[in-house]
């Protein structure tokens, strides 16, 4: 410790250190030493002995108590500011970690609110396009789709070319269904006439089997009659 009256080489002093040099004067500041003059090793350019010459003698027993006592509480007192340093270090890694998070989190919300504006804006353009349309009048809607060759107005245009194109495929199958449905119908007549004219056929059939049948019978009554006159 500091002492402005007991410092320096003691080159008056007849002590030497294991170096064999003049000793140097020093105040202790440890525990029940505390205060108490002493000399020691003087060397600066190599590691100090050990040497120690005790200038005071030891103190009395109450004054090395009181001594323990302070010197107990400001080691106590050390230790439990290393151990809050300890705990305030973990606490600041703990904020850093939930900073670190949060500005990540933070960039993500940024990427989605710039999304969600511009989402946004589009939604109004196009509902104001939509407005236009619906409130102004037909000038008005010139002026606009000369003015505006937004995606929006093209979109618009194929859509309603795709529109039109369906509805005249539709008419198509409609008209291709109808004469499908007539052919059909034509069909079934024709097949009706057909079965009729069947019909008809073997009528004839049988009536012509008839005929026959009647023919032979006459030939058989001829020819019985033949043979009654011929006897
Ligand atoms: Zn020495």
């Amino acid at each position: 410790m500091e002492c402005t009256e007991w410092s320096g080489i003691a080159l008056n002093h007849p002590a030497r250190c294991e170096h064999r040099a003049p000793c140097e004067k020093f105040v202790a500041f440890e525990w029940t030493d505390s205060g108490r003059r002493f000399l020691g090793c003087g060397k600066k350019d190599v590691p100090k002995c050990n040497f120690v010459d005790w200038i005071y003698p030891e103190w009395p027993v109450q004054l090395k108590q009181a001594l323990n006592t302070i010197w107990t509480m400001y080691e106590e007192e050390s230790t439990n500011r290393l151990r809050q340093n300890v705990l305030n270090a973990e606490e600041v890694v703990k904020v850093m970690e939930e900073k670190r998070k949060m500005e990540n989190d933070l960039r993500f919300f940024k990427v989605d609110f710039a999304k969600m504006v511009a989402d946004k804006e589009d939604a109004i353009t196009q509902l104001g396009n939509a407005r236009l349309v619906i409130s102004d009048p037909k000038e008005q809607i010139e002026k606009k789709n000369l003015a505006d060759k937004s995606d929006t107005n093209i979109h618009q245009v194929l859509r309603a070319k795709a529109e039109k194109e369906r509805d005249q495929e539709k008419e198509e199958k409609v008209k291709l269904v109808q004469e499908m449905d007539k052919i059909k119908q034509k069909s079934a007549m024709l097949l009706e006439e057909k079965e009729k004219w069947k019909q008809e056929k073997r009528h004839l059939e049988y009536t012509i089997g008839d005929l026959f049948k009647e023919k032979e019978a006459t030939k058989g009554n001829i020819r019985k009659i033949k043979e009654i006159v011929d006897e």
